[in-house]
């Protein structure tokens, strides 16, 4: 009996040992150790890190820019100051959410790819999500558009602040060609230039992406762009296998 008790203790004391080893607490530090470089781009107030197969990335969704969706009493407030003379505010008003994205680390073609769903399908740099270019089953975006912020977002009626387009703060701060964020399926989404180009539909597939090596991955890599034009930043569906987001 004693020598069982001994034993146990034992392993106790071992998996103790281990547990401290591993002191990074996921829920409130950014472990960076391990995270790929490309996921490093994600704002620093971000919680990133490795949890398997997949980045994991914890957003409230709030943008780190202004916005009249913040609502007049908050500091964040801006009223309306973009070049859209039709420009109409939504009711809705930004709150806070608490996302999840799980990524997967290495991203490969789906052998079916699927339809990307409404809600988020991504995740921009700083926290927003990335939608599709729909408003609606099959709905165009075509009376959205005119609910877009100066920076190119609007909330939806759970408060969730979204670009379904350029976020033209992103492009304005990192640059137009830059990096911007990631699909859930892995792959990495570009802004509207490329060598001093615009990118169009047409220099697209039909997910909206195309190979070659970027900065963030000189081996190269598939990657959306994000354009002026309809469906803006994904196509038909996700190139890869998508990870998961939950709230
Ligand atoms: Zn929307
Ligand atoms: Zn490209």
């Amino acid at each position: 009996m004693k020598v069982i008790f001994g034993f146990a203790f034992a392993i106790v004391g071992i998996v103790a040992c281990s547990s401290s080893n591993e002191s990074v607490d996921p829920t409130t530090t950014t472990n960076t150790t391990t995270l790929p470089t490309a996921f490093k781009a994600f704002n620093s107030s971000l919680n990133a890190y490795v949890d398997g197969d997949y980045v994991v990335i914890k957003s409230t969704a709030t943008p780190d820019h202004k916005s009249p969706y913040f609502g007049s009493s908050n500091a964040n407030y801006e009223a309306y100051n973009g070049t859209n003379s039709k420009f109409a505010i939504n009711p809705n008003r930004i709150s806070t959410q608490n996302y999840t994205f799980r990524i997967p680390i290495t991203p490969a073609k789906a052998s079916s790819p699927q339809a990307t769903p409404l809600g988020p399908i991504g995740v921009s740099l700083n926290g927003v999500p990335f939608y599709n270019q729909y408003a609606g089953p099959n709905t165009p975006l075509t009376n959205e558009i005119n609910s877009f912020d100066q920076y190119n977002g609007h909330p939806d009626p759970s408060g969730t602040y979204h670009y379904h387009v350029e976020p033209l703060y992103l492009t304005k701060t990192k640059g137009t060609g830059a990096l911007l964020g990631f699909l859930l399926d892995g792959y990495p989404v570009y802004g509207p230039v490329e060598n001093g180009k615009k990118v169009t539909n047409s220099d697209l597939d039909a997910y909206h992406g195309h190979s070659h090596a970027t900065a963030e991955y000189p081996n190269g890599i598939y990657h959306y762009h994000i354009t002026a034009e309809d469906p803006y930043i994904s196509g038909s569906g996700f190139y890869g296998k998508p990870g998961t987001v939950t709230k």
